[in-house]
């Protein structure tokens, strides 16, 4: 194992590290745990995840030895205007699993996303969410436990690969007299300023992610993986995402995977048990089908702005953005975040909910191995939200409900946790 790269203002805990080996995360009971709280509402949600995974991770006789790390308005603070410092990402690829709150992204002008940056630096090319609903979570749908669905997103191309050229500019125009005079294919831009940005999909992106999709159903007994793209309008992008995750289906896995494209009722019964179904969706169907199919869907791959999208949709019929968790997942790499941002208006209120995050930790729970410590966690908080005494977003949809504060919260799990 290497040593540890020396840190320039952070110094690792007492623990033990996790390594890597043969396409496996070994993981001792005292890992290192790199953590980042985050920016705005990270300060409310960050300490308040720590102390349920610790407690979980107790409860099962582990101990977490959280590090500390910074990124964004913390990291600013401390390393000389710096957004995100090398120590960060040193920690992270060298302790191989981490956990983050949400980071500000200027929109428009300013620094590029550091969630970006950090997906791509580490290469951690799946972002994983798993969407399931948890009892007594208010919903805007009638039937919010039929979603039980986990999205894996394309995280290192597609509109994330950032390239763009800004209205105005020479570059701009360069790009645009290359289209119209060497591609001919100017002929439907306006006149006037414009913006012009590229959309790569590669076979390597493609394969990668599908593949991880599918062995995770196969893992995990869940019957289909649906690619959702684009491809009837974008065809050499998101059509080839589609006909390069199909070939992975065909190729790789023999007899374990089916490529069929079948509807829920017609194909029980004929599968082949374990089987995992390869499918797909195009992208605009797919958000209806979340709604109006939705014990039909299990795995959904898809390119990187499609994710966007359908898992934001995902998690709202689960009772939104306070309660869906996820990940990044590279090689032997994994960095739990929630889905949701750093929502400035509350920051600093103790007001939020601290779920996502915290079930972003059982999700990392779950990825590191550790299955009893996961359905602690996932078991406890699903007693705390049905005994009514719940953060201000979900107290608002239930009747009779008590609205705590993110550190009360977090506590009486705590307290569930270790009864
Ligand atoms: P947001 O921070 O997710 O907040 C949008 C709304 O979602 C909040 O006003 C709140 O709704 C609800 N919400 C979010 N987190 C919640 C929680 N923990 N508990 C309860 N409700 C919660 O989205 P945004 O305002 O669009 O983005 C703010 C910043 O975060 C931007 O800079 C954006 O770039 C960044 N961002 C970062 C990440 C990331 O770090 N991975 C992800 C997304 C966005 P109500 O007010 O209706 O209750």
């Amino acid at each position: 194992m290497p040593s540890a790269p020396s840190f320039d203002q952070i110094e690792p805990p007492n623990g033990s590290t996790i390594t890597y080996e043969n396409g496996e995360l070994n993981v001792p009971d005292d890992p290192i745990i790199p953590i980042i709280h985050g920016d705005g509402i990270g300060q409310d949600v960050g300490p308040a995840a720590q102390k349920v995974l610790q407690a979980a991770a107790k409860a099962t006789g582990r101990e977490i030895n959280w590090m500390r790390v910074y990124a964004g308005a913390s990291a600013r603070d401390r390393y000389d205007g710096e957004n995100l410092p090398q120590d960060t990402v040193d920690a992270i690829k060298h302790y191989r699993v981490a956990i983050k709150g949400p980071l500000t992204t200027p929109v428009g002008a300013g620094f590029r996303s550091l969630n970006v940056a950090l997906r791509q630096t580490l290469d951690m090319y799946a972002n994983v969410r798993p969407t399931y609903h948890l009892e007594g979570v208010p919903s805007p749908v009638k039937n919010p436990q039929e979603m039980n669905m986990i999205t894996f997103r394309e995280n290192t191309e597609d509109v994330y690969s950032g390239i763009e050229w800004k209205a105005g500019t020479e570059d701009v125009e360069k790009v645009k007299k290359f289209l119209v005079e060497e591609m001919g294919v100017g002929e439907s831009l306006h006149d006037g300023p414009i913006g012009i940005g590229v959309k790569p999909i590669t076979e390597f992106g493609t394969k990668r992610l599908v593949r991880r999709a599918i062995d995770y159903a196969l893992e995990n007994d869940r019957q289909t993986v649906t690619l959702v793209h684009k491809g009837n309008i974008m065809k050499f992008t998101e059509g080839a995402f589609r006909d390069w995750g199909y070939e992975v289906a065909e190729e790789e896995y023999g007899d374990e995977v089916i490529t069929e494209d079948t509807l829920w009722e017609e194909r029980e019964g004929e599968l082949p048990e374990d089987a995992v179904v390869v499918n797909d969706r195009i992208a605009d169907n797919m958000l209806q089908q979340i709604l109006t199919r939705t014990d039909q869907y299990d795995v959904l791959a898809m390119p990187n702005l499609n994710g966007d999208y359908l898992s934001d949709a995902c998690g709202a019929q689960i009772g939104g953005l306070g309660i869906a968790p996820g990940a990044n997942i590279g090689d032997g790499l994994v960095l739990a975040e929630p889905v949701h941002g750093s929502a400035p208006k509350y920051a600093g209120q103790d007001k939020v909910n601290p779920t996502a995050l915290i079930l972003s930790g059982r999700l990392m729970f779950q990825l590191m191995g550790w299955n009893d410590a996961a359905d602690l966690v996932k078991d406890s908080v699903e007693a705390q939200v049905a005994s009514g005494r719940v953060t201000y977003d979900i107290e608002r949809g239930i009747e009779g409900g008590v609205k705590l504060a993110t550190s009360e919260f977090a506590d009486e799990i705590v307290k569930r946790i270790s009864s």
